[in-house]
């Protein structure tokens, strides 16, 4: 049971020799990582190590551009989209970065009731999602974990017009594995959980109250949901604790971890950069900040050393540092976001707010802008749905053979959007894009897709493969 709970893996030492070992490197070694990481087999913590020391202007344009390779390869053009979904503020923790910490008196709190939470998903759904993330604090009304439990199932409930929600992820803190097990059978995609900083002493000194002080628990968070049956998880940092280059190597390693004990590392790799949140001095001046391009090194080489994990951007970045990002790795984004409970519905409430968004845009606007850029957004959830998680979905992923199953998804469940919920002008956009990645697709993959979307227009809804 102890291995349950004591996240031994977190190796200060070995993290602080590794990065040691890897500013030692020359651009002969970088280029040989380089080299390797094209292979899409990932990389070693050394290789990690020292890509992350890399400076030199040229060196680093030579990351970025392998970076970009990778990412087109596995992943094409393809940006998976969703909303999140926050359904109380309510937090017994003392986070000195968060707004809903329990010392925030200036916040106003709030806890939706089942019925605010069906109405906040139809307005989801009429956006045009498909697919959403729960977020809660960690304080539950009423019969405590059951109302998170009650909360998916309203969701999942919701029909509205030609729509409904297929995918909920649920972004928690920590349960016991008997509470993962309700959640597996409330038919959760993904549980997500960010470590915030794996570094100890600043983690102690940033969580001041609450359960959430004991590191350990929440460091071992992902294998009690794992051991509980989920094989979809989700990991993170928030960046500005804490060193960058050790949050990274940290990532590496608990991934590793979970690729040990359990065959499967993770499913996603969140990389929230810390943002200004009411009441908050800390979310004003990070102690450790990240800088733009220090924040587009951490994608390209976590792209690099783990190809095969989706990367999530939220609307915590702006618009233009997320354009930015995505080339490099970046598969999910959020759009049309609002953080506070009640958002959807009630637009002017932001003193209830977690923290500031960067990117305001709907999430008609953010399709038009990405499909210009020729992103194909997915509103796609064939994989959960057909049972391809964990190690299933990446013996799939692996020799690329994802791709022709998410290539026609993308366009089937994109053109769904484009019919269903899109302004004209988004539709004219939209569709020019479908034809143009149409034409960039392998014969097999394309006829495939043509039938799907040939279903699509003739009325067919939910068509995947
Ligand atoms: N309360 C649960 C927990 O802490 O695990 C889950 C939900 S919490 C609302 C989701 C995430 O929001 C946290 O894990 C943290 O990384 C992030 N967050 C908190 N304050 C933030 C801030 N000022 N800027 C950006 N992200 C923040
Ligand atoms: Fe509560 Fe989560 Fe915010 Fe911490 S990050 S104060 S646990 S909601």
């Amino acid at each position: 049971m102890l291995q349950d709970t004591v996240a031994d893996w977190v190796d200060e030492a070995r993290i602080g020799a590794a990065l040691e070992s890897g500013r030692k490197e020359d651009a002969g070694k970088v280029r040989e990582i380089l080299a390797k990481a094209l292979e899409l087999k990932g990389l070693r913590l050394h290789d990690v190590a020292a890509l992350a020391a890399v400076s030199d202007a040229g060196l680093l344009e030579e990351i970025f551009a392998t970076a970009r390779k990778v990412k087109e390869e596995i992943y094409g053009r393809r940006l998976v989209m969703f909303a999140p979904l926050y359904i109380s503020n309510l937090c017994k923790n003392e986070c000195l970065y968060c707004a809903f910490r329990r010392s925030n008196t200036g916040l106003t709190r709030r806890v939706l009731s089942q019925e605010e939470i069906a109405e906040e998903t139809r307005i989801i759904i009429n956006q045009g999602h498909k697919r959403i993330l729960l977020v809660a604090g960690e304080s539950y009304p009423g019969e405590g974990f059951k109302y998170v439990l009650d909360s998916i199932a309203t969701v999942y409930s919701v029909k509205e017009g030609a729509g409904e929600i297929r995918r909920v992820n649920v972004n928690v803190a920590p349960l016991s594995v008997d509470d993962f097990k309700s959640l597996k059978e409330a038919g959760i995609g993904t549980y997500q959980i960010f470590q915030e900083t794996y570094h100890r002493d600043t983690y102690a000194k940033v969580h001041v109250g609450g359960k959430k002080r004991d590191f350990d628990w929440r460091a071992s968070a992902v294998d009690r949901a794992m051991l509980a049956g989920i094989d979809d998880v989700g990991v993170g940092v928030l960046f500005g604790l804490y060193d960058w280059k050790y949050e990274i190597m940290a990532l590496m390693l608990h991934i590793a971890h979970l690729e040990e004990r359990f065959g499967v590392g993770c499913h996603t790799i969140s990389v929230p950069r810390m943002e200004p949140a009411m009441g908050s001095d800390m979310a004003t001046s990070p102690p450790s900040p990240v800088s733009d391009a220090d924040f587009k090194k951490i994608v390209a080489i976590l792209r690099l050393a783990v190809p095969y994990t989706g990367f999530i951007m939220s609307t915590r970045e702006t618009a233009q540092m997320r354009m930015e990002t995505f080339a490099l790795g970046v598969s999910q984004i959020s759009a049309g976001s609002r953080t506070n409970p009640g958002g959807y519905a009630d637009d002017e409430k932001f003193e209830a707010s977690q923290f500031q968004l960067g990117d305001h845009r709907s999430l008609a606007e953010v399709i038009k802008d990405v499909s210009e850029l020729g992103y194909i957004p997915s509103f796609c959830t064939g994989c959960y749905r057909l049972g391809r998680t964990g190690a299933d979905f990446m013996d799939l992923a692996k020799p690329g053979l994802i791709k022709e199953k998410c290539g026609p998804n993308a366009l089937s469940t994109f053109l769904e959007y484009l019919i269903d919920y899109a302004p004209a002008d988004v539709a004219e956009v939209g569709e020019r894009a479908i034809a143009q990645e149409l034409d960039d697709m392998l014969p097999k993959t394309r006829r495939v897709s043509e039938r799907m979307i040939e279903k699509v227009r003739s009325g067919r809804r939910d068509v995947y493969c």
